[in-house]
């Protein structure tokens, strides 16, 4: 319902660059232990905004590594990570920590909101730290997904999916330049997931927010522009505007590689 149509034709290679250039890796590798094998081999990817992208493939492919390292979460081994256009391997600690809660936005699997505050109170967090409370924007938040009348309610009062409801409007609350999501319907039923995913495309579609998506369901990757596929570390295959039948498919094949 909020699939954008249209071309986005060369999205990971050569979307628009500068000041439209969310995120970018050039050269991106991690390996954990000296001489042992890369969780991630030499990646290049360039994400526009405006984008949604899904990274699957089999456990231990190198999907956590991924987002981790372009989080600013993890240093690469080698490469270059730019968030807006900010090189975040040039940034000292309390930059990076910085830059972590202004411009990228988190949602877990487990959504990670504080028991003990209000609603309103874990979406306005991330502007609380930095030191910039804006109630007006806490509130449009939480009209946003939905919520606009639960903000005095305590975490444990809503459901499931409307705590991942929270946590996507927290996560949006700086307006960041990406917000990267772990599986963020693993822990939902298809009805409720389904809700999930249609606030993450709303996100990008009406607000421009570009959006990296790790997840293992191919109903939830069919939500995305495109989705990349890792095997050992290395991309297996990319699918624009991919389908749930088309992305079992090929996650049937990397799993049967890998077996
Ligand atoms: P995925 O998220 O796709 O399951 P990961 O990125 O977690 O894959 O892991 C990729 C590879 O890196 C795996 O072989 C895993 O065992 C290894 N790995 C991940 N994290 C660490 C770590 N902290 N120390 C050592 N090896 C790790």
């Amino acid at each position: 319902m909020f699939r954008r149509q249209g071309s986005v034709a060369g999205t990971l290679e050569s979307g628009p660059s500068g000041a439209t250039e969310a995120l970018s890796l050039e050269g991106v590798t991690r390996t954990y232990r000296r001489g042992g094998p890369a969780a991630l081999a030499p990646l290049r990817l360039t994400l526009p905004r405006g984008r949604f992208l899904a990274v699957m493939g089999p456990s231990g492919s190198g999907k956590s590594t991924l987002l981790q390292c372009a989080a600013g979460l993890d240093r690469p081994s080698a490469g270059t990570v730019r968030i807006g256009g900010v090189d975040i391997g040039s940034l000292k600690e309390a930059a990076l920590t910085r830059l972590r809660r202004e411009r990228v936005g988190f949602v877990f699997q487990a959504h990670n909101l504080v028991p003990s505050l209000s609603v309103a109170e874990n979406v306005a967090l991330p502007l609380l730290l930095g030191g910039e409370p804006d109630d007006d924007r806490v509130a449009l938040g939480l009209a946003e997904v939905g919520l606009g009348d639960r903000g005095n309610d305590r975490p444990a009062e809503l459901s499931g999916g409307q705590q991942q409801r929270v946590a996507i409007a927290r996560a949006l609350v700086t307006r960041p330049e990406v917000v990267f999501a772990d599986e963020p319907t693993g822990a939902l039923d298809p009805v409720t997931a389904h809700g999930v995913l249609a606030l993450l495309r709303q996100a990008v579609d009406q607000d421009g927010h570009t959006v990296v998506m790790v997840t293992h369901d191919p109903a939830a990757a069919a939500w995305a522009d495109e989705a990349l596929f890792l095997a050992d570390g290395h991309v297996a295959n990319r699918l624009l505007q991919p389908d749930s039948e088309q992305v079992h498919g090929i996650m049937r094949n990397l799993k049967g590689a890998s077996a």
